[in-house]
């Protein structure tokens, strides 16, 4: 059966596939792949855009393979199995009364396929979804079974957090949780020029600070989420009440989905009218506040199809970005249907992680499915390599390992960490040899 990505931009048809239901099953399927002489991939739940998974070789589902393993309340420290959604992740947290720091905007991915390319929320002060793992168990390429962490092989877990899968099948991810906490959403239309001479301050003075730009239009979306602290302990004015049900079914599945939806088909059909449907779009924003449990905050329904790619830049460069990137727009030949994401992180220490050893903002393009977005996403690339951008590991982009070991200072420490852990490239995929050679 052909293996195909949320997007639809990359189909594979494996030459087998497993359904492990224990990590023996897993380093089983390794070996058995390699009797056979095929190279292995872990499946996720296909949300890269990229062709990270994809693999006509082995490719190892872990759909079967779900859950929470341990989990210590005190330390906040979660051992979970590799194939969990985060879904199921933050439901399991939840009755724990943990929570993940900070997450995406969508809780379909597994954790291991988030982890292994870099999926991150927004947050100044905070680090991508890897910066939570305190130690991985990896199925290795001889099938053995191998635990990693700051103390057992730093090398390999520095290079092992986010390694898009090149180095082993990860078992088991040990993730150190928070408390359950509540977030107060605020989510508004502002002036674009306001919230660009207000960035850096907003995105200091917020907990989680994001903007959607629409492309066409004079407003931006505005998301400040700032975490709900006892009253006495704060400045703060009270947190708003939760959002009801019904206005929650309105405002995300009606208005930014069913109805987004429509305005992009509209525009798909006469490309002629995406410049005033993306001015309408702007100008319809509203304003909302409501306090809800972290996971129902950040993550939201995304069921209006998209391709997208995405920059990570130097904090103090992403304004220069924007401004090269709004004058390039107009000059395309096709217009862009979707809203440009902006969000930050904090530096961290993950060899191939994006935000490497700097504070950084993330930029995000994306097209409606069907239409045309390679000529906006060339330009959007050229303009990311003039300031070092570096491409999300699951985001669509054309670096290859040349490139990319310019942009990243430990990338010939992973690749010798691979070489170590996978000398016979088991774990290779077409993906891979573009971004981290044969
Ligand atoms: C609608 C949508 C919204 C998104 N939002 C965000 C966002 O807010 N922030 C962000 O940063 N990204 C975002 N992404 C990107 C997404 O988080 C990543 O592409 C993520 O990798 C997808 O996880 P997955 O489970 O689908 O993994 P897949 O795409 O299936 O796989 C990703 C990679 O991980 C590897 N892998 C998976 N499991 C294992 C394992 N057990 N061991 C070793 N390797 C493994 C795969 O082989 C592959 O190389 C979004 C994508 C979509 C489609």
């Amino acid at each position: 059966m052909t293996w195909q990505n949320w997007a639809g931009t990359v189909t594979a048809d494996p030459a087998r596939r497993y359904w492990p239901r224990t990590a023996d099953a897993i380093a089983d399927a390794v070996r058995d792949a390699a009797k056979a002489g095929l190279t292995v991939r872990a499946l996720g739940t296909g949300h890269s855009f990229t062709a990270a998974a994809a693999t006509a070789g082995a490719a190892v589902d872990l759909s079967n393979w779900t859950g929470i393993v341990a989990a210590d309340a005190e330390t906040g420290l979660v051992t979970v199995r590799a194939g969990t959604t985060l879904r199921q992740l933050n439901a399991d947290l939840d009755t724990l009364g943990l929570a993940m720091p900070n997450l995406g905007d969508i809780d379909a991915q597994t954790i291991s396929g988030a982890i292994s390319t870099g999926t991150h929320g927004t947050g100044a002060a905070l680090g991508g979804i890897a910066t939570q793992v305190e130690a991985l168990e990896l199925i290795m390429a001889d099938g053995s079974l191998v635990t990693v962490s700051a103390t057992q092989d730093p090398d390999l877990f520095a290079a092992a957090r986010i390694s898009i899968g090149a180095l082993g099948l990860i078992a088991t991810v040990t993730l150190r949780c928070v408390p359950r906490f509540r977030l107060v959403a605020d989510e508004r239309p502002m002036p674009l020029e306001e919230v660009l001479e207000g960035f850096h301050e907003f995105a200091a003075g917020h907990d989680h600070f994001e903007f959607y730009w629409f492309p066409y239009g004079r407003n931006a979306l505005v998301k400040r989420n700032n975490r709900v602290v006892a009253s006495s302990m704060s400045a703060r004015p009270p947190a708003p009440p939760a959002m009801p049900g019904w206005r929650r079914f309105l405002e995300y599945e009606v208005m930014e989905n069913a109805a987004f939806g429509a305005l992009c088909r509209t525009g798909r059909a006469v490309p002629s009218l995406v410049k005033p449907l993306g001015r309408v779009a702007a100008a319809t924003l509203s304003a909302r506040s409501y306090s809800a449990d972290s996971h129902r905050v950040f993550v939201t329904p995304r069921r209006v199809r998209f391709v997208e790619s995405e920059y990570a830049v130097p904090r103090d460069a992403v304004l220069d970005v924007l401004a090269e990137l709004r004058a390039a727009v107009p000059r395309l030949a096709q217009p862009v249907m979707f809203p440009v994401e902006i969000r930050v992180a904090a530096a961290d220490d993950i060899w191939l992680s994006t935000a490497y050893s700097r504070d950084t903002a993330y930029i995000a393009i994306h097209q409606y499915v069907g239409m045309a977005y390679q000529e906006y996403f060339a330009v959007f690339e050229s303009i990311a390599a003039t300031v070092g951008g570096r491409p999300h590991w699951g985001k669509m982009h054309t670096l290859d390992a040349e490139r990319l070991a310019a942009l990243y200072p430990k990338f010939a420490d992973f690749l010798r960490v691979r070489d170590r852990a996978d000398p016979g490239r088991r774990f290779a995929n077409p993906y891979l040899e573009q971004v981290l050679g044969g």
